[in-house]
């Protein structure tokens, strides 16, 4: 069958996100989606969660912060230390029976691993929908990957519910997390999907503005 899946999610464990559990499934049913990986920065604690939480398909993720740059791992259930070079981190992932992808690895301002991307991951993402600049660095992505032979995959690296779907990556495979994973380093899937539109970024920010005033007017009545 095929799979369309957004594999680079951020779930409201992440301190920079405000997806919840319900958000998540809610936009990618509305997006056509049928399946989502979560990937929190260095934790699984969101993404084991929200697989308890509901039937919709939570392909357990982790986003692990290297000292070369940000390295996805799918099909990940354990946390992989933050802190060590690429080469140790993709090691790690593949210990842990998850699949290494080189995420954004040419974006600007999101700790991207440009050099240190090379044929030991299993995948590239060739469309990051928040990479900047959108066309330049995935069009980068993309020559990598051919370079490399590897697998092409698509994430919208997304913050905020409506965001979700905007990149994604549809999948020959069975709707389950391992058949998914192994179409992934089997190069049966591709990317597609567009930069999320500004107005969704804004609305972003000033959700996330709305929630850090209510915080701080909570701590301070909390205070008295
Ligand atoms: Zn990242
Ligand atoms: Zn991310």
């Amino acid at each position: 069958m095929v799979v369309k899946a957004d594999l680079h999610v951020h779930s409201s464990y992440s301190p920079d996100s405000m997806i919840t559990p319900k958000d998540l499934v809610f936009y990618a049913k509305k997006r056509g989606l049928n399946a989502v990986a979560v990937t929190d920065h260095n934790q699984v604690e969101g993404a084991l969660e929200i697989v308890k939480q509901t039937d919709f398909l939570v392909i357990p993720g982790i986003e692990v912060s290297s000292s070369d740059g940000h390295i996805v791992g799918l099909n990940v259930s354990e946390v992989i230390p933050r802190g060590l070079s690429a080469d140790e981190t993709v090691d790690l992932i593949h210990k842990a029976g998850g699949v290494a992808v080189a995420c954004h690895p040419y974006a600007l301002f999101k700790g991207s691993l440009k050099e240190h991307v090379s044929a030991k991951f299993d995948a590239i993402e060739a469309i990051n929908a928040r990479a900047f600049p959108f066309g330049r660095s995935n069009r980068k992505a993309e020559e990598a990957a051919k370079k490399l032979g590897l697998s092409r995959v698509g994430g919208t690296d997304a913050h905020y519910g409506p965001q979700i779907g905007s990149a994604y990556t549809v999948i020959d495979a069975e709707l389950n997390v391992d058949a998914i994973a192994k179409a992934i380093v089997d190069g049966r899937c591709q990317p597609f999907g567009q930069a999320v539109p500004w107005v969704l970024n804004v609305q972003q920010q000033l959700q996330r503005l709305r929630r850090m005033v209510s915080k701080a007017a909570h701590s301070r009545s909390e205070g008295f």
